[in-house]
């Protein structure tokens, strides 16, 4: 009848962590697909290039072709390539694998374009990416490299650092700290945004269990963990209006223990009560999942059987009403209880009130041709 809260929350609530996993390898492939995507505009943009600059001049418009386009190309293609399958061999360097294979295509373009004034600042691109992963240390790393990367080209490298002017070297290195605390300030910020968002997720977790347990605690009487009169009605009402329009099958059983003033008077109160709880429990095990149980009131206990014949919900209560008699209790000197029951089943269009009433008759009915037995409306069971 019950599902556990703990259970209920677990499959209601989106797990944080799954979220953060998944965004994990997303951030890997979104890297590696720009990467590809980089490649195939510089190739587009070095072949009109090469066509603005040399058509006219077949030999140098082959020569360019050749060496801006083929090769450059090639080069890049070959180092994502292999980016692709260190990331894939190596899972758990990929983020770090990624970035230096989109830093070295940065330096291949930067190498094959030595006279392109300003270019050394596409390196700038590679510390952007790395704020996708989210941590500081990435975005250090792509920085590092970058600056390591405009000083060898200003001072190692001769068809760069012959173009390469202190100015120049300035303004990269400048650009780069400059992306590097931007990227920071991005991360900072995602981090603050991301810790409200997990806190007011916290704060919807407990709500929602509060909630569960509030809506447990008003329909569940506490003593026998059974539905409370309240909410016996409430379903009464929705089943009968289904009934009237589906034709859905529906009994109901009252059930009464019989003498238990006697059991209070003799045995006290606390004893009382441990019986109440063993009779519930007796019920809680021979109704289907598709049946209702709740604690009418006192020691009386209302059973709405749905989807099943007369028959069958006769067979059920029976044998609950048996089960019940044949349980000795200590505490009662190895005597049993007994239990008196009345069921109807409903006739379409006939309405609560005459559906409740008729079925409390078979309950007096029980009680008054000696009790310890169902009686079960126009029937004479
Ligand atoms: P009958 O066979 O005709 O039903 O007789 P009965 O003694 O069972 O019925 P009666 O209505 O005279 O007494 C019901 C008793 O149930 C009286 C009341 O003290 C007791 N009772 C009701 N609720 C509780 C409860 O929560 N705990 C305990 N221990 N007793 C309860
Ligand atoms: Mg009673
Ligand atoms: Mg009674």
């Amino acid at each position: 009848m019950e599902k556990s809260v703990g259970n209920i929350v677990k499959r209601k609530l989106f797990k944080m962590e799954d979220l953060e996993l998944m965004e994990h390898s997303g951030v890997n492939r979104a890297l590696r697909r720009t990467s590809w995507w980089l490649v195939l505009l510089a190739i587009i943009l070095s072949i009109i290039g090469v066509v603005g600059t040399s058509v006219l001049n077949k030999k140098i418009f082959i020569h360019d072709l050749v060496n801006y386009v083929f090769f450059q190309s090639l080069y890049v293609i070959v180092i994502q390539i292999i980016t692709e399958v260190l990331c894939k061999r190596f899972k758990k360097w990929a983020d770090y694998i990624g970035i230096l294979g989109l830093f070295t295509i940065m330096n291949v373009y930067i190498m094959f374009n030595p006279n392109v004034k300003g270019f050394h600042f596409i390196l700038f691109l590679v510390i952007i990416l790395s704020t996708l992963y989210f941590q500081y240390k990435k975005v250090y790393f792509s920085s590092g490299l970058c600056l390591a990367s405009i000083v060898f080209f200003s001072l190692f490298y001769k068809p760069t650092s012959y173009n390469l002017m202190m100015s120049d070297l300035l303004a990269c290195v400048g650009t780069y700290i400059a992306c590097t605390f931007i990227s920071i300030a991005v991360i900072r910020r995602g981090k603050f945004l991301l810790k409200h968002l997990e806190k007011s997720h916290k704060n919807q977790q407990e709500l929602l269990v509060r909630n569960i347990l509030m809506d447990r605690e008003s329909k569940i009487e506490p003593l026998t963990d059974l539905y409370n009169h309240k909410t016996f009605h409430e379903y009464l009402e929705g089943l009968i209006e289904q009934s009237d329009s589906n034709q859905l099958p529906l009994q109901l059983a009252l059930i009464d223990i019989d003498n238990f003033k006697q059991v209070n008077d003799q045995y006290g109160h606390w004893v009382g009560d441990i019986i109440l709880k063993r009779v519930s429990n007796q019920l809680k095990v021979h109704i289907t999942p598709n049946d209702f149980a709740s604690r009418y009131g006192g020691e009386e206990f209302a059973v709405i059987f749905t989807e099943k014949s007369i028959h069958e919900a006769y067979e059920l209560i029976e044998h609950f009403r048996k089960s019940v008699s044949s349980i000795i209790h200590e505490e009662l000197n190895n005597k049993p209880v007994t239990v008196s029951i009345g069921m109807s089943s409903y006739t379409k269009g006939r309405g609560k009130e005459c559906f409740f009433r008729e079925t409390d008759e078979c309950l007096y009915k029980a009680k008054n041709n000696g009790k310890n037995q169902t009686v079960l409306a126009n029937t004479g069971a």
